[in-house]
């Protein structure tokens, strides 16, 4: 039976746009539009491996790039069942995926009040192609469901409550679609149910965020209100004296937006290194002895391990600590720097093992006898919209 799903996640100038099949996860087809809205927009694909590029009429936006996908897309010959679209913020209403009708768009927009960028532009683009699909299920899949199982006292922030209540402040998380199947994949592998399946997901790319799953559901998360919580990320600060943003703003003589810029994008492992956010970049770098990087790298190293040893009191019956995201997936120096932390807790990574991890399904890099099982688990955030756009086709 097709099991073809679009996968679109429309960011404020760019369409990110692939062809998954629910059932096994792969991609017949996945592509980018990229810089909407100005002169140099353009467009480019893979299609059954080979890449091509094209350019976009200048300025063109959301909907000219949603009708070039779809003309790609036509050629293809795949007839697609739904199409999932990624949301950001699904507030506390969302539990999980949604059918897409006007009353989940009316609340995509409330909840752009948390995340303006995003939710508008997912929301423009679950919009256009509503009108290029009119005929197809459209499905709103939330980056912040997988979270809503955490308990208050997880998710509150020590604020007046009058904060909550009439505002909604606390903490909702982010990365949901990624945990979740590394919750997924690490039941396959330990060969148990989702729901006996406890681990410490640690989701580490650009943006960064680590998890406490205990027996299948989510119990607290890094990311909060908005992503910025939590961890060092590739340009974003994480954790922080909540002073500082005041105190910054009068002794730098900034606006508050700048200073969010500032905090958002000139801060993380770009800001400490003063070199590169790409940890890529950074590993070479600290091998030639780049004194900025070294410190990024021990500093996002540091924080991490003591997110993760935090977190081993929310997950009392742990399996394991798993390794997910650009960098968790590739980088044996941050695995093995961050684990080398937990030698008095007796986990210890096999090195041969952490250096040759390349998994297709994932797969262990602790040693035999480690306390707890360290794994490395691919992410693929895609399968998860696809599959859940999928049961509502
Ligand atoms: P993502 O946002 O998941 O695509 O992850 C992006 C991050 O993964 C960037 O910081 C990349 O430098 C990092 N990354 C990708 N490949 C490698 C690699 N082979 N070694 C170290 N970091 C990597």
């Amino acid at each position: 039976m097709n099991k073809d799903v679009i996968v679109l996640n429309c960011g404020s100038s760019s369409v990110k746009f692939a062809i998954i099949n629910a059932e096994n996860g792969e991609a017949g087809l996945s592509g980018l539009a990229e810089n909407l809205g100005n002169n140099d927009a353009r467009l480019s694909y893979k299609l059954n491996g080979e890449k091509v590029q094209r350019e976009l009429p200048a300025q063109a936006d959301h909907a000219q790039a949603l009708n070039v996908i779809q003309q790609v897309i036509d050629k293809t010959g795949v007839k697609p069942i739904a199409i999932g679209h990624r949301v950001v913020h699904g507030g506390e209403k969302f539990k999980q995926a949604a059918l897409v009708d006007n009353s989940v768009l009316e609340a995509i927009e409330k909840y752009a009040v948390m995340a303006p960028l995003h939710n508008m532009a997912n929301l423009k683009g679950i919009v256009t192609a509503q009108k290029a699909y009119p005929e197809l299920p459209h499905v709103a899949v939330f980056d912040t469901s997988f979270f809503q199982s955490m308990p208050q006292k997880a998710f509150m922030y020590a604020l007046p409550m009058e904060l909550y209540k009439s505002h909604g402040i606390r903490r909702y998380g982010f990365h949901g679609t990624s945990h979740k199947f590394i919750l997924d994949s690490m039941a396959k592998l330990l060969q148990k149910s989702v729901q006996e399946t406890s681990i410490i997901s640690a989701h580490l790319g650009n943006g960064c965020s680590v998890s406490a799953i205990e027996q299948g559901k989510a119990v607290d998360t890094s990311l909060g209100f908005t992503p910025l919580e939590g961890l060092v990320m590739g340009t974003r600060c994480g954790d922080l004296d909540p002073s500082l943003p005041t105190i910054l703003q009068k002794q730098l003589g900034k606006t508050a937006d700048e200073i969010a810029a500032l905090l958002n994008k000139a801060s993380g492992l770009l800001g400490i290194s003063e070199l590169s956010n790409d940890c890529r970049t950074l590993e070479d770098a600290a091998n030639n002895g780049h004194e900025g990087a070294l410190l990024a790298i021990e500093i996002f190293c540091y924080r991490l391990a003591k997110y993760i040893s935090g977190y081993m009191v929310c997950v009392p019956s742990l399996d394991a600590i798993v390794f997910t995201g650009g960098i968790g997936e590739n980088s044996s120096l941050i695995r093995s720097t961050t684990i080398g932390y937990f030698k008095h807790f007796g986990i210890a990574l096999d090195e041969q093992k952490n250096l040759d991890a390349r998994f297709g399904q994932g797969g262990e890099i602790s040693t035999s006898d480690s306390s707890t099982a360290v794994f490395v688990v691919p992410t693929n955030e895609e399968w998860v919209i696809a599959a859940e756009a999928a049961t509502f086709s």
